[in-house]
């Protein structure tokens, strides 16, 4: 098991959703320790650390892999950074990640939240 070479409890994150194997902390994104260690990628599971223009605590990775989901976090912003929102960051089924947003006040609300998670869906490979 190549990954014990780089185990290292502080850089523990939680287990990977996809092989179960340890994710770890690296300088810019959460990585499943199989895919750091096979370059091509054994396992994909990889999330960036900075998601829309908002840095995302370790402590939120660590919730976001033990229970499924981050708290709700602020000052996300839209890709064309002319709006910003609060989300809680959900984990799907086989690894990927989604947006959960807050019950919206107003109906224009709810559609620009609708709107987003679909441009999300379009746009976050640009941060794996
Ligand atoms: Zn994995």
């Amino acid at each position: 098991m190549a990954y014990r070479a780089i185990r290292d409890d502080a850089l523990y994150v939680g287990s990977c959703p996809i092989c179960d194997t340890e994710v770890l902390d690296t300088k810019d994104a959460v990585v499943c320790a199989s895919h750091l260690s096979v370059s091509d990628g054994e396992c994909r599971f990889r999330i960036s650390k900075t998601l829309l223009g908002e840095e995302i605590p370790i402590e939120e990775f660590k919730k976001l892999l033990d229970e499924g989901k981050t708290s709700l976090l602020e000052g996300f912003h839209s890709p064309n950074r002319l709006t910003s929102f609060s989300a809680t960051l959900i984990l799907k089924e086989g690894g990927g990640l989604g947006f959960e947003f807050p019950k919206p006040a107003k109906k224009e609300e709810k559609m620009n939240a609708l709107h987003l998670d679909k441009k999300w869906e379009e746009w976050k490979m640009n941060f794996q």
